[in-house]
C-alpha cells in the first residue's frame, strides 16, 4: 500500500510517498532499546500490555554504552524482581571509591557505608545488561522487540500522534498505537519529530546525585567524596574479578 507522510521535522515536513509493507497494532510503542526504553518496556508487559519496542540498531553492542550499575540501579532491579538474575551475570564489584582532587588529600569513600543491599558498584557491560532485560521482557507475550527498526516518522491524525513509522532492512512499516514512547536518547529523533524542545538541566547535580545520598544517608562523611571541580568519582577497584 503506498501512504502520504511526513518525512522529516514535524509541521513543517513536507509530504512523501512510501511503500508501507504492513500496518502493525499495539497499545503501546516504545522508540529505542537503550536502559530507558528496554526497562520500561519490561515493566509495561509483566503487567500484561502489549507493547512493541523498536531499536534502529541490529545489536546492542555500542563503544559509546556504560558500564556502571549503581546501587539505586541495582536497588531498582530488585523491586523488579531481576536482581538475583542480574547478578549471576558475569560483573565485578567496586565498593572502595576515591574520586580524583584537584589539590589537597586523596579522598576516599566506602559504598558499605550506604544503607542499602547493594552496597557496590556493578560493573558489567551495558550490552549484556540490555540484553538480559529484554531476553527477560521476552517471557512476556505482550512483549515485542524489533530490532533494525528506525524510526523517522510520527503517524499524525487529527493533530495526535497515533503511531509510528519505521524503516527496516526490507522496507517501511507502520505501527499503529494508543501510546507513543520516545526513549532515543540524547540527539532524539522523536523529540525532534513531536516539535519538544529540550529542557536544560545541569549536570553537576547529576553527578552530585551519589554524593548527596552518601551525605542525607550518613551524615557523617567529613569529606565530600567530589573533587573541587566536580569531577565524576572514579573508583580504584584493585580486584578486576571481585568486591574490591
Ligand atoms: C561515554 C559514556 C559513558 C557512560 N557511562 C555510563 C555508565 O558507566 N553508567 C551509567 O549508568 N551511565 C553511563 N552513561 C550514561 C548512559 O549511557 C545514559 O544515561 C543512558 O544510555 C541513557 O539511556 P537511554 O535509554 O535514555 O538512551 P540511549 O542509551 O542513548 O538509548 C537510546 C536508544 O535508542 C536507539 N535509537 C535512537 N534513535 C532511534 C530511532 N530513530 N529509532 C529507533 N531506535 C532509535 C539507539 O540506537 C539507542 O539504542 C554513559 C554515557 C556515555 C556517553
Amino acid at each position: 500500500m503506498s501512504k502520504e507522510v511526513r518525512s522529516s521535522d514535524h509541521a513543517e515536513a513536507p509530504i512523501q510517498s512510501h511503500e508501507i509493507r504492513d500496518v502493525q497494532q499495539t497499545t503501546c510503542v516504545i522508540v529505542g532499546a537503550g536502559p530507558a526504553g528496554a526497562v520500561l518496556s519490561f515493566m509495561l508487559a509483566r503487567k500484561g500490555i502489549d507493547v512493541m519496542l523498536l531499536e534502529s540498531h541490529l545489536d546492542f553492542d555500542r563503544d559509546f554504552r556504560g558500564d556502571t550499575l549503581h546501587p539505586s540501579i541495582l536497588e531498582v532491579m530488585d523491586e523488579l524482581g531481576l536482581a538475583d538474575r542480574l547478578l549471576q551475570l558475569p560483573h565485578t564489584k567496586l565498593s572502595l571509591v576515591a574520586p580524583p582532587a584537584a589539590a589537597g588529600p586523596r579522598l576516599q569513600f566506602d559504598l558499605h557505608d550506604l544503607k542499602t543491599k547493594f552496597p557496590y558498584i556493578a560493573f558489567m557491560p551495558q550490552t549484556r545488561f540490555l540484553e538480559f532485560i529484554t531476553s527477560e521482557a521476552q517471557r512476556f507475550p505482550s512483549f515485542r522487540l524489533v530490532m533494525g527498526a528506525r524510526v523517522e516518522e510520527l503517524l499524525e491524525e487529527e493533530g495526535q500522534v497515533r503511531g509510528v513509522r519505521y524503516r527496516a532492512h526490507d522496507g517501511w512499516h507502520e505501527v499503529r498505537t494508543l501510546l507513543t514512547m520516545g526513549t532515543d536518547g540524547r540527539f532524539s529523533r522523536m523529540r525532534k519529530l513531536a516539535g519538544f524542545e529540550p529542557i536544560a538541566s545541569s549536570l553537576p547535580r547529576t553527578r552530585r546525585s551519589l554524593a548527596d545520598r552518601l551525605h542525607h544517608r550518613q551524615g557523617n562523611l567529613s569529606t565530600s567524596p567530589y573533587s573541587r571541580t566536580g569531577d565524576l568519582a572514579t573508583g580504584n577497584c584493585r580486584d578486576s574479578t571481585g568486591v574490591c
